[in-house]
């Protein structure tokens, strides 16, 4: 995936993943930011600049982890290790959320979210399920961070309850041999072609 610049919080190169990102988008532009909640550059730009804002890429560390009682696909929204997208479908929720700052945040504290996770599958009287991606595509952020690679085996190994996220890409392949014990829902939606071409601008394999 392409990017024109990254704005990091210094911080999150302490961990593992923060490392291996400052490694592989090792030639573009690194630009410090206080917090990813709050790029004032970012804030001051015009709509007409939202495109372009999708070709950054922001990283910082997740501190906001409070899990809210969802009851339809799930028990619980949790936040995790991304936010926003690069791609632009014209009916994304996430804009409503994020308005203009739509574009994709990665997280690199991962340890530190399923770890929780796991914590709070166990303190519970039955088995849950944990909606972890409702504040992005985890299967586009997989390309880039590899994430799904290390939260499926370790929540199939060491987790209760079950996970689950939706994804409109297809970029699988890595994930389906994964050992999930029946552990893990994806939930898929696909479009026809009329819809993808008119609806839909990705950056992305798939779209
Ligand atoms: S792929 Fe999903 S998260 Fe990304 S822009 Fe489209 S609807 Fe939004």
């Amino acid at each position: 995936m392409r990017f024109d610049a990254v704005y990091y919080e210094p911080g999150s190169l302490d961990y593992p993943l923060g490392k291996k990102l400052k490694e592989q988008f090792g030639s573009l532009p690194w630009i410090p930011i206080e917090s990813h909640n709050a790029i004032q550059e970012m804030r001051e730009k015009p709509n007409a600049e939202f495109g372009r804002m999708k070709r950054n890429l922001i990283i910082g560390i997740r501190k906001t982890h409070k899990y809210v009682e969802n009851h339809k696909v799930s028990d619980y929204l949790v936040p995790y290790t991304s936010s926003g997208c690069t791609a632009m479908c014209l009916y994304c929720y996430l804009v409503c959320n994020y308005n203009k700052c739509a574009y994709l945040r990665l997280f690199v504290n991962r340890e530190q979210m399923l770890d929780r996770l796991v914590r709070q599958g166990e303190k519970s009287s039955s088995p849950l399920t944990f909606e972890i991606g409702s504040n992005s595509d985890l299967v586009l952020e997989n390309t880039i961070t590899g994430n799904l690679e290390y939260t499926i085996p370790r929540f199939v190994r060491e987790g209760r309850g079950k996970l689950t996220f939706p994804t409109k890409f297809d970029m699988v392949e890595p994930l389906l041999d994964l050992e999930h014990r029946g552990k893990i829902i994806f939930r898929m939606s696909v479009n026809p072609q009329p819809l993808i071409q008119n609806f839909k601008m990705s950056d992305g394999p798939s779209g």
